[in-house]
Parts: structure tokens; sequence; C-alpha cells
């Protein structure tokens, strides 16, 4: 079958968080069954679109209220990526460094989804499925039957993937005259509570709506952010399927970013070396246990914690840990964990960046990651850590729930907590100690998440049989 994605990020051309890793690795492995996979992405204007050649596959205009805009929608000619990857430039609109953070946000993906229809419009066949990820992309299934200029597409059954229900891209109702014409009887299928909210109509139109973990399907039923009600109205629709990690990138054996690779046969060498490397750069003790925490300085994160814990954590052991955090986010948070720099030095380092080289280096190189969040969809950190023998401790919730079980319990590999709270953070950094000082123990816990296999294999087949179940 042909499926077309539709996402604003996908790994490696454009990146912020865990949605581009699934959005960049989940159509090869659905190529790899046999199926036609597509993506397109807004065209931001980052190193992979300048690394690269394109061609022009496309040229269209598109009218947003009083606005219109010209657009051209570009291939990478190489297939790098392993898909077929398109892009939507739209000059002035979506040709921006960042991926998101303007004040025109609304207008931006607004017209990077009707730019999208306009072009699926013009497609001599049509793809079997349109799986959206999403709010950015949350419109597409209500416009596609709703939008008479795209009464052509109606009849494509259409998938929702929820990375994270807590962004719904909320807008007013006088931005309602930037969509094409449509059937304004539909009204109450874009409003959530007096906004047009793209997250909650994409929930309401969509033929099957999933999150990245059956944990977190259940916890929105309950918590979502203003949506529980809905979720519990579309239950039947609903399902949870767990991300996988995209092996050909996230493999000690053939990591290019690391010091040294290592397989589950010599990694306690490969990871002492590679550990030697980080203790190196960051002037760090080698003998000490390395925790790291990597990712976006946010509540979700529990990121504003983090500093309190570690401080707590230096008080009551004294100089006997490393801690290294690599993130950016919230300028408070931000300002909380890189002001310890000079607290601990020789014992604790914060990078406030986006390290794609570093963080594989961290994942390889330490012992411990810190994973406290209060909302996890499915979390990949924990994944990629376990797969460089690094034991994750986790906060039970969403996917992290799902993903680590407790070195405590019957064949566990992991340290689980329940409160996101200082104490329970420095509880479970104080297991990890422990454990620290049974090196056999420690390692073999090693080998055991090592060897658990978080491929996208049995995944990819899940998102298969569920199109297979709306076609
Ligand atoms: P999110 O909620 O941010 O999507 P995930 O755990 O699903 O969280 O995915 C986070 C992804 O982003 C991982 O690939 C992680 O390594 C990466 N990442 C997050 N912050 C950084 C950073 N500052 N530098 C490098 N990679 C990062």
């Amino acid at each position: 079958m042909e499926i077309l994605h539709i996402s604003a990020e996908c790994y490696p051309m454009a990146k912020v968080g865990g949605l581009a890793d699934v959005v960049g690795s989940l159509p090869k492995y659905q190529q790899n069954l046999g199926h036609i996979a597509k993506v397109v992405v807004p065209m931001y204007r980052t190193k992979f679109l300048y690394d690269n050649d394109w061609e022009v596959v496309h040229k269209g205009s598109i009218k947003m209220g009083a606005y219109s805009n010209e657009f051209t929608i570009i291939k990478e000619k190489l297939n790098k990526t392993g898909f077929d990857l398109y892009c939507v430039d739209i000059n002035g609109l979506l040709d921006r460094e960042k991926v998101y953070g303007y004040e025109d946000d609304t207008e931006r993906f607004t017209a990077f989804q009707i730019a999208v229809l306009e072009w699926l419009n013009q497609w001599n066949h049509k793809p079997d499925i349109v799986h959206v990820h999403d709010y950015h992309a949350g419109l597409i299934p209500f416009m596609m039957r709703n939008c008479f200029q795209f009464a052509s597409l109606s009849s494509i059954p259409t998938v929702l993937t929820i990375h994270n229900a807590q962004y719904q891209g909320w807008m007013s109702w006088d931005k309602g005259n930037y969509f094409p014409a449509w059937d304004t009887w539909k009204w109450g299928l874009l409003d959530w509570g007096n906004t047009i909210n793209p997250l909650a109509c994409a929930i309401k139109t969509a033929d099957k709506v999933n999150t990245v973990s059956p944990g977190y399907m259940e916890e929105l039923m309950h918590n979502a952010n203003g949506l529980e009600a809905l979720f519990r109205q579309e239950w039947a629709k609903c399902s949870g399927i767990i991300n996988g990690i995209d092996y050909m990138v996230w493999n000690p054996e053939t990591d290019s970013y690391i010091m040294d690779n290592f397989s589950i046969k010599d990694f306690k060498a490969g990871k002492q070396l590679n550990k030697k490397k980080l203790c190196d750069d960051f002037d760090m003790d080698i003998n000490l246990p390395l925790f790291i925490f990597i990712g976006r300085l946010v509540g979700e994160k529990s990121a504003d914690l983090l500093a309190p814990a570690i401080s707590r954590a230096f008080e009551e052991h004294g100089k006997i840990l490393n801690i290294l955090i690599l993130g950016s986010g919230e300028p408070s948070v931000e300002h909380a964990l890189y002001s310890l720099n000079n607290k601990w030095v020789g014992y604790y380092n914060t990078q406030i960046s986006y390290n794609e080289k570093l963080s594989h280096q961290m994942y390889a190189g330490a012992d411990f990651l810190l994973m406290p969040s209060r909302v996890e969809p499915c979390g990949l950190n924990q994944l990629y850590a376990m797969r460089y023998g690094t034991m994750p401790l986790v906060r039970k919730t969403g996917g992290l729930k799902d993903t680590v079980p407790d070195f405590g319990d019957e064949g566990g590999y992991g340290i689980t907590f329940i409160q996101a709270s200082v104490e329970d953070i420095t509880h479970a950094m104080q297991r990890a100690i422990t454990l620290y000082n049974n090196q056999k123990q420690l390692n073999k816990l090693r080998e055991t998440m090592m060897n658990v296999n978080n491929s996208w294999e049995q995944s990819a087949s899940k998102y298969i049989d569920l199109y297979s179940s709306i076609l």
C-alpha cells in the first residue's frame, strides 16, 4: 500500500524532538515491509536542505483569506532518507531557521496543510492512506472531507498519530476564513471550547487515532490538557502503538558519532572508552558513576526538578557522582541548571544547546540516564540509552512505564519511581549509586537491556494492521 506521512518534523531534515525521529524512521521500516511510504514536511532552512540536491516536482498557489501564496514542492533527489522526502516551500512563511516558535506559526502550519492538499489534489493516483502527525497536520482530515475543492480526496482513509497531546494548535475563530471554502454546517468538528482546536479536530475526523504508547493512551482519558472528554467519547477508534527506534541510526556497533564502537559482546570495554572520552572532555572522574539528562528543559520533562534534586544529591552524598546535562528550553530552568556549573566544578556540567553528536556520545559513555518526566507519550531517550547499555531512571508514566521495568522486579533492568518530586529522584539516584558499586550486577543488567528488541519492525507492522482495518 502507499502511505503519505504529513508532519512538521522529520529527521534528518528537521528535528526538535521525538516526532522527527519517528517520522524519519517509521516510513523506512514500512518500505522494508514492502509498502511505499512518502513523507512531506515544510521546507525550513536547515543543514540537510543545503547539503542535499533537490528537484522541483510541483508548483501551485493557495489562498488563505485575504492572503495568497505561491508554493513549490521539492523532492530530495538521492533518496538519502530511504523513502521519498518532499518539502513544501512557501517563500517568507516556511523557509525559516527554526521549526517552531514564531508569532505566525498558525498561519505557517495552516498554509503548509492547504499546500499539501492542493498538491495531493493534482496527483494522478491517490495514496491509500494519509497519515497525519500531531496538530501541525491536524486540520488535514477535516479539510479532505469538508472543503469543497478537495472533494476528490474525501474517500482516502486517514490516521492521526499523537506524539504529544499537550500542544493542540488552538486558534481563534476568525482564522476559520483561512481554510478553503468548507461546509460550515460542520463547524462543530473544528471547535473545542469556543476555539478552533486542530488536534481535537483531528481526533474527531481521522478514521483512526493512535498515541505512541498504550500507557499514554490510557492516561489521556483522564489527563489530556482539556481533551479528556473527547478521548473518552472517541475511545473506540483510539489505540496505542509503542515507538520503535531506528537501529540503522542508533547502533553502538556502527555509530560514527561515538569514540569507540561496541556490541553486546564487548560493551564493558566499549562503554569505558566512551566514558573516558566524555570524562576527559568535561574534566570529570571516570571512576564515579556518570548520570546524564538529555532533552527539552521544560516542565513536561520535570527539568525544573533537576537543579534541586542534583543539589540535594551532592549535599547528601558528597562528591561521589558526575552529572552531565544537555538541553535547552525554559530560561528559568536553563539558568538554574547552568548556574550550578561553577558550584560543582569537575563533577557537574550543563550544556545549553542542541547537539546531536554529543547526545550520542552521552548515551554511549554514561552509566545512568535521568528521565523524571511528568508527561512522556513514549520517550525515545530511554530506548536509545538501553541500546547503548545505559540504565534509565524513569518516572512510571506513559511510554516510560511501558518500556522500563524496574530491576527489583522479575526480569527488570531499569530504575523506576512514582512521583515527579525531588525526593523520588534523589532516592532513585541513591539506588543507582548502590548498584554502581556492584559492577557485576550492573553489567548483567546492561547485557539484559541491550538484548531487548525495541526496533521498529514489530511496531511498523502494527501500523500496517491499523491501516488495513480502515481500507
Ligand atoms: P520529546 O518529547 O522531546 O519529543 P523524546 O524522548 O520523544 O522527547 O525524543 C527526544 C529526542 O530529541 C531524542 O532523539 C533526543 O536524543 C533528542 N534531543 C532532545 N534534546 C536534545 C539536545 N539538546 N541535543 C541533542 N538531542 C536532543
